[in-house]
This record gives structure tokens, C-alpha cells and sequence, in this order.
């Protein structure tokens, strides 16, 4: 694997652990708003994020390669609403993709097969990511001011965190 590709794969670990950081800060700030059914999803997402960096890092000493971590970003703490939340928390998966499709990029700049069969199933799930971020979106758009509506987006969400 190349030096360029192992610190790109580096820097992908960094940033699947800052995407579980923001989504944990996400869970703290829904409970603190009573939205224990939101505040449970935001937890199961922090740890499917902690399992993306896992393989990133596995990946890495697989290749007989050096695993370097960084310093964490520290994440907002508060929103103005949850749907700007939720407007977060797609922009930031949109953004998680980009990074996916350059280290694909590289890959293949590379004639590296194996790194570049280990992204497919990253972009398979980014593609996964965004879809059920946009959907909760205008599930919440939506309910605009419907306490009720809102507290319905809230029990699906908290299904989630059950099973
Ligand atoms: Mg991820």
C-alpha cells in the first residue's frame, strides 16, 4: 500500500471517530431535550461509527502497515432545533461520502485492488447513510410545529436503539 493511501486511510479512521464523537454530542443534546427515542438512535449511530474506524484500523494492520491516530475534534453541543440537527447530520454524512469516493480515487490511482475492494462497502453503506438521514430530514420537516408529529418521529427513532 502506498504512504499516501495509508494516511488517507489514517485520516478516514480520525474521521469515522469524530463522526461517532458528533453523533454522541447529538445523543447528549436530544436527551437534555426529552427526545430519548432520537438521543438512543444518535448512540446506535456513534457506534456503527466506531466500527467503520475498526475496520479502517484493522484494514491498516492487515496490510502490514502503521495505524497513526490524531487528536478528535471537539463536536458542536448545541442545535437551534431538531431539524437542524437532522440537517447536520446529513450534510455531515455527505461529507463522510466525498471522503470515501477520494480514498476510492486513490485506490484506484494506485492499482491498489485491495484497498479498493475494501471501499465498496463503504460505499455501499454511505449510500445507506444518506438516504435514512435524508428520510428522518423531511420525516421532521414534515412535523414542522406538531408536538405530536413530533413525538411520533421520536418513538421510530427509538426503535431503532431496541433491536
Ligand atoms: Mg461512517
Amino acid at each position: 500500500m502506498t504512504k499516501v493511501m495509508t494516511d488517507k486511510i489514517n485520516d478516514q479512521i480520525n474521521a469515522e471517530m469524530y463522526s461517532a464523537y458528533l453523533y454522541l454530542s447529538m445523543a447528549g443534546y436530544l436527551a437534555s431535550k426529552n427526545l430519548n427515542g432520537a438521543a438512543g438512535w444518535m448512540k446506535m449511530q456513534a457506534k456503527e461509527e466506531m466500527e467503520h474506524a475498526m475496520k479502517f484500523y484493522h484494514f491498516i494492520e492487515d496490510m502490514g502497515e502503521r495505524v497513526t491516530l490524531k487528536e478528535i475534534q471537539a463536536p458542536p453541543a448545541e442545535w437551534n432545533s431538531l431539524l437542524a440537527l437532522m440537517e447536520n447530520v446529513y450534510a455531515h454524512e455527505q461529507k463522510v461520502t466525498k471522503l470515501i469516493h477520494s480514498l476510492v480515487d486513490q485506490a484506484r490511482a494506485d492499482n491498489d485492488h485491495a484497498s479498493f475492494e475494501m471501499l465498496q462497502w463503504f460505499v455501499k453503506e454511505q449510500v445507506e447513510e444518506e438516504l435514512h438521514a435524508r428520510d428522518l430530514r423531511d420525516k421532521i420537516k414534515l412535523a414542522g410545529d406538531s408536538v405530536n408529529a413530533l413525538f411520533i418521529i421520536d418513538g421510530i427513532m427509538g426503535k431503532r436503539a431496541q433491536g
